[in-house]
Parts: structure tokens; C-alpha cells; sequence
């Protein structure tokens, strides 16, 4: 049976088997914590999450994130692993999920990962163009997010890919490109996070001497918005749009610059649904209203009602309905 509504319990392993120190990232700022937890402390993680989530009617996954999980000594991966699936067994918890480096991939961890009912393994593609990814010092080339990607879906995995639009070197083009990639490779699930300046970061120090110049937020969006597009399109789950927002980042303690808004995925929905509003023939002496699946009713209206006044330009009077058998970014309108 389909269950309604699917939780993830984050365990944030920050750092933990990094060998590169990317340039955007400080994963204990993002985090908000400060050291991988302890294997012990990961059941006290996994126990205090579940006390608070109703399990009728809801799949649960535990996710590893914030490090280079397969990058771990097998022992640890094992260690960390075990104690998930301890609550698959008891049936209080369904699959794994866990991120990582396209070039930590290889045959023998995915045997480990899937011994131990890991369901889907998110990579930190970031961008899938090779100049983005030196400057942004990846140490891998994007060839290695398409070879990781195939081991992961021909071993029987869901795949997750990661982007950070906005990197060095990036362009709107690239981004286009890399959406359409994800698409063809078959991923399962995405997630995109601009890219914003960290303080303490090398990438901080890029932008205070001028080499680095984050994209406005105008832009993240439309860029996020063609990738949301594409993926969609494509069949791609988008699970997130925008960074996580932990204490750090709303108190602003660490985000020097960039573009990062605590509703930056109502803005991407709001420009998709601009996209679509757009085309309608307006008429001042006619009012309208738009009929649209119930959960998408605010975004089409927009973050500030945005699109709901770009309508308001062209008709005598706006409304928004709901009809319950459209689907996705389907509408229909009435005039009056
Ligand atoms: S982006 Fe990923 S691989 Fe790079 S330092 Fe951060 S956690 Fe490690």
C-alpha cells in the first residue's frame, strides 16, 4: 500500500570522509553541528525523531547527510548502517538513504550499502560541468557523476542527484545542461541548492577579494526554475529546493552573501507558475478566474501574490479556484 506521507531522519555526519575541502562548503555551519555523531548517539538521533512521527500511513527513511559516507572506513559505514537498519527490522523505520561523492562509488561499497536495505544514494554532483568543478574544487570530473550514476541505478539503487547552481564558472546554460543529464541518466531524485558564500569558507575569501561573484537571487531563481522545469518534465522528484535552514543560517551567522531567502522554493514555484500565467491574453473590461489543483492555488497566486498582480494588470478582477481533478501546473479560467 502507497503511504501518504514519507518522513526523513536526518543524521548529519558533517565532513566525515571528506578529502577535499570544497570551496563552497562548511558543513558545520549548514548543519548547524559541529562533529559526526558518535555510532551510540546516532540511535539516540534515530529514537528521539521517531517519538515524534506517527508511523500509520507514513514511510520513513533515515538519512546519513553533510559528509562522503562511502569515503567512511568500511567498519564505520557498517557501524552506522547497522544501527539503521535495526529499525527497519522492528518495523519502525522502511529504508536508508545516505549522500555522497560521485568518485567514491565503486562495486564493493554498493554491495555493503545494499547488504544493509540502503534504498537511495544521493550524489554531490553539484554542477556536471568540468571547468565549474575545478574552480569550485570538487576533485572529480563530471564523467564520474555519469559513471557513479549508471553503478548506482544498474545495482538496483534510487538515485539521487545534488545541484548547486551558481558555482564558479557557472552560467545558466550549464545548468540547462546539467538538469537535461540528470534526465537522461534516469535519477530518481533531485535536489538544488544555489550557491551561497559561507563564511569561513575558502569561497568567502574568493568573493572578499573580488574573484568570485555570487549570482543574484533573481537569477538563482529563474536558473532553478529552468532546472525545475526539466527535471519535472523529465520525471524526476525534486525533494528540495534551496538550503536546508538551520539555526545558523536564519540567525544569518554564516551566510556572508548570495542567494539564499528562507522562501526561495515558493519564489521557483511562483516563477514556474509566472511562466504559464503569462501567456494569457488579458482583457480590462473582463475578470478571471483561474481553476487550479488545490496545493499548487499559492504558488500560482505567488510569493507576494506576484502573479496574482501581473493578472490584476491585464483583468478587471482576479481569482483563484480550486478543481480537484487537475493535476501538476494544469489550469483552466473562466471570464466573466
Ligand atoms: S561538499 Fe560534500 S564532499 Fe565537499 S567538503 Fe562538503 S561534504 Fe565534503
Amino acid at each position: 500500500m502507497k503511504k501518504n506521507k514519507h518522513y526523513t531522519i536526518p543524521v548529519f555526519i558533517p565532513f566525515a570522509g571528506c578529502e577535499f575541502r570544497c570551496v563552497f562548503c562548511d558543513q558545520n555551519k549548514i548543519t548547524a553541528i559541529r562533529k559526526p555523531p558518535p555510532v551510540e548517539e546516532v540511535e539516540s538521533i534515530l529514537r528521539m525523531h521517531l517519538s515524534t512521527i506517527p508511523r500509520e500511513n507514513t514511510s520513513i527513511e533515515v538519512g546519513f547527510f553533510g559528509g562522503t559516507f562511502t569515503a567512511l572506513p568500511y567498519d564505520i559505514q557498517e557501524k552506522y548502517l547497522k544501527t539503521a537498519e535495526g529499525y527497519i527490522v522492528k518495523g519502525q523505520a522502511d529504508g536508508i538513504r545516505l549522500s555522497t561523492r560521485p568518485d567514491r562509488i565503486n562495486q564493493s561499497v554498493l554491495d555493503l550499502l545494499r547488504k544493509y536495505s540502503v534504498k537511495t544514494i544521493e550524489l554531490g554532483a553539484q554542477s556536471l560541468n568540468d571547468e565549474v568543478l575545478r574552480l569550485s574544487g570538487r576533485g572529480h570530473t563530471s564523467a564520474y557523476t555519469v559513471k557513479a550514476s549508471e553503478m548506482i541505478l544498474r545495482n538496483g539503487f534510487r538515485l539521487g542527484l545534488q545541484f548547486m547552481p551558481g558555482l564558479p564558472g557557472d552560467k545558466r546554460e550549464y545548468c540547462i545542461d546539467a538538469a537535461r543529464l540528470a534526465v537522461s541518466i534516469g535519477a530518481h531524485d533531485a535536489r538544488i541548492y544555489p550557491a551561497v558564500v559561507i563564511d569561513g569558507t575558502p569561497l568567502a575569501d574568493e568573493y572578499r577579494t573580488g574573484k568570485y561573484h555570487p549570482i543574484s537571487l533573481e537569477d538563482a531563481v529563474e536558473w532553478t526554475a529552468d532546472m525545475a522545469d526539466i527535471l519535472e518534465a523529465g520525471g524526476v522528484n525534486i525533494i528540495k529546493i534551496g538550503l536546508h535552514v538551520s539555526e545558523d543560517l536564519v540567525e544569518g551567522a554564516a551566510v556572508v552573501t548570495g542567494p539564499f531567502h528562507p522562501q526561495f522554493r515558493e519564489m521557483v514555484y511562483t516563477e514556474l507558475w509566472r511562466r504559464k500565467l503569462a501567456g494569457i491574453k488579458g482583457d480590462k473590461t473582463r475578470g478571471i478566474k483561474i481553476y487550479i489543483k488545490t496545493s499548487e492555488i499559492n504558488y500560482a497566486a505567488g510569493f507576494k501574490g506576484m502573479n496574482r498582480k501581473m493578472l490584476e494588470e491585464r483583468f478587471r478582477s482576479v481569482g483563484f479556484a480550486e478543481d480537484t481533478n487537475l493535476n501538476g501546473r494544469e489550469f483552466h479560467a473562466d471570464y466573466d
